[in-house]
């Protein structure tokens, strides 16, 4: 199999709109197979093992048959990135027609992260908020600045990562005096095992992203296992990795909140597109067009530091179970 994946691989290099994760392209590599596409693109600083899983759900895309779907139409959230000034935040929240619902990334500064809460509350009035500070907080930080933003801004959905270990979060959940949930991504997704963490007590939602979670049936069995309401997020794929992300939606037997699957809109070029109508996507089959993959492939060193890339990975061996072979 490790043939035809570096057979079929393409890798393509895409222009994102803001510095989103301080990254201006993302390189994403696409393979395909007897199912369809697939797409393995974990971040460029990750190690093998850190970059398995995403190889397992690249390949579970790309052989194995999709899941029959529960649902077609998936609500998502627009995704705000620490843009600051009212023109560029009015202008990235354009980029989200009809969502309801807005992901703000907060934690560098205070101020600023305040005054973006309140630019997109006045651009979309009845807004709603969850806010993502990527575990920058301390527990005493986030009391205060959790405080701070339900006084300004009122009801929060919920708070992604405030801080970065499960036991700060079960500390905070503990002090907090406001009512605001909390989800939990990283201690999720950067987990050697996700298995072997104790949730309880530490956070409200989990965050569920396909990649870096291993594919569509291994985060169904990890929502299963930890048994908390769950979001459906993306890790910046291009379309074909949001596919990906949308059928997991598809497929959970519960999904209560709108999902972060619309990042597509920080892509300035992508290899197919996703129309977002009344805050929703619709769940159809994509491929890459042909010109995207040649504008857009990346040149011949990058193609075979990719190659590189998914060999010591698959010297680390694959979850053998339910793969087609
Ligand atoms: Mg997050």
């Amino acid at each position: 199999m490790l043939d035809s994946i570096l057979e079929s691989l393409h890798v393509v290099a895409l222009p994102t709109k803001t510095n989103f994760r301080s990254i201006e392209v993302r390189e994403v590599a696409l393979i395909r197979g007897p199912a369809g596409w697939g797409e393995f693109s974990p971040f460029l600083e990750y190690g093998p093992e850190e970059s398995l899983p995403w190889l397992q759900s690249a390949i579970e895309s790309a052989y194995l048959s999709p899941p029959a779907l529960l649902r077609s139409k998936i609500d998502v959230n627009a995704t705000l990135p620490a843009v600051n000034g009212r023109e560029k935040i009015e202008e990235v929240l354009s980029w989200y027609p009809g969502c309801q619902v807005a992901k703000i990334k907060v934690g560098d500064n205070f101020e600023d992260d305040l005054n973006r809460i309140r630019i997109a509350q006045e651009v979309i009035p009845g807004l709603q908020i969850r806010l993502d500070v990527n575990g920058l907080w301390s527990v005493q930080q986030a009391c205060q600045y959790l405080g701070e933003i339900f006084i300004h801004a009122g009801h929060i959905q919920y708070v992604e990562q405030p801080c970065a270990t499960i036991q700060e979060l079960r500390e905070l959940k503990r002090v907090l005096d406001v009512p605001i949930l909390i989800a939990g991504d990283e201690v999720l997704r950067k987990a050697k095992d996700p298995f072997a963490i104790d949730l309880d007590g530490a956070v409200d939602i989990v965050m569920l992203k396909v990649a870096p979670l291993g594919g569509i049936a291994r985060s169904l069995r990890l929502a299963n296992h930890h048994g908390l309401p769950v979001v459906v997020s993306s890790a910046l794929e291009s379309t074909i990795g949001i596919l990906h992300g949308l059928r997991l939606a598809g497929v959970l037997p519960k999904l209560n909140y709108a999902c972060g699957l619309a990042t597509g809109s920080l892509l300035g070029a992508d290899v197919a597109h996703f129309p977002i109508i009344d805050g929703a996507i619709e769940i159809v089959d994509v491929v890459p067009s042909i010109q995207s993959l040649t504008e857009f492939a990346v040149p011949q060193d990058r193609l075979l530091w990719w190659q590189e890339r998914i060999k010591k990975i698959w010297d680390l061996g694959l979850e053998k179970e339910g793969w087609a072979r």
